[in-house]
């Protein structure tokens, strides 16, 4: 993954501690980036970069009111501008709808959508000065279908579409584009007790996608890497769905 495809531009990935958003964070800096990584009061991000070349670890939950002047003020302090920013963090509870409550709808939503807008707000103006900028959002295979048990997790998700690609309509004059990535079952820590405890959703998924197995972080942060860099020039206001094959036969 050795490359110098994002030579010299810097990126912010939350949610980067662990997942999908460490494998960004680490291949975005494999790839030349100077990335400012971000995620919970004890995860221990900042322990996790000490010493890691091209990557500085900070704490900011992006979904409180101050996590975007937080966020700018740390890029002004370590990064000097923004070229990328990847609206990674987001967490999943399951519950069906006449069992769920507004408590669990309003934590899903501020911490899988607002802090997309909020972020994606503040972060305009600095992305306007660069040469190429990017936003990169989290969606998900729940961003066009449903299922049980997932109603608040696939509207948050649905909504990060359908505000992705209206970003892209405001912002493409301004050389920036803003696209989202669609996983399938990826083995984190936000999937692999479910699927422990679970086989035969694990088993499901494996057998569903045409590749036969589940998705790994890294598969994630290579198309991240791809988004992120000027191989991706004229592509905005789309999802990739990543999930091997498993959502396109029935
Ligand atoms: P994960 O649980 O392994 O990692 C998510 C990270 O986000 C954690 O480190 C967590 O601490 C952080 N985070 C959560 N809320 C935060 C907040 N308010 N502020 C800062 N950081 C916060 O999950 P993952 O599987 O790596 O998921 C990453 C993204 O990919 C999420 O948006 C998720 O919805 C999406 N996704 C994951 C899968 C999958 O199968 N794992 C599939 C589709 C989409």
């Amino acid at each position: 993954m050795n490359s110098q495809r994002l030579h010299q531009m810097r990126a912010v990935v939350t949610g980067a501690a662990t997942g999908i958003g460490e494998a960004i964070a680490r291949v975005f800096a494999q790839n030349g980036a100077t990335v400012l990584a971000v995620d919970l009061p004890g995860s221990g991000i900042e322990q996790k970069y000490n010493g890691i070349t091209g990557i500085h670890g900070f704490v900011c939950d992006v979904s409180t009111d101050e996590a975007p002047d937080q966020l700018i003020a740390l890029v002004d302090e370590h990064l000097s501008g923004l070229d990328i920013l990847v609206n990674n963090a987001g967490i999943s509870r399951m519950e069906f709808v006449e069992n769920s409550t507004d408590e669990l709808w309003d934590d899903i939503m501020n911490n899988n959508l607002r802090p997309v807008f909020r972020l994606s707000k503040a972060a305009i103006s600095l992305l306007k000065k660069s040469p190429a900028g990017r936003i990169i959002n989290l969606g998900s295979v729940f961003s066009v279908f449903g299922s049980p048990g997932l109603s608040a997790y696939s509207a948050s998700k649905h909504a990060i579409a359908g505000l992705t690609k209206s970003l892209s309509a405001e912002i493409g004059r301004y050389g920036i584009t803003a696209n989202y990535i669609q996983p399938g079952a990826i083995m984190t820590d936000m999937t692999r007790e479910s699927f422990r405890a679970h086989p035969d959703v694990r088993d499901y998924w494996i057998n569903k996608a045409a590749v036969r197995r589940l998705g790994e972080p890294l598969d994630i942060a290579k198309v991240a890497l791809f988004l992120a860099s000027d191989d991706s020039a004229f592509i905005s206001g789309t999802g990739i769905i990543v999930d091997g094959g498993a959502v396109q036969t029935p």
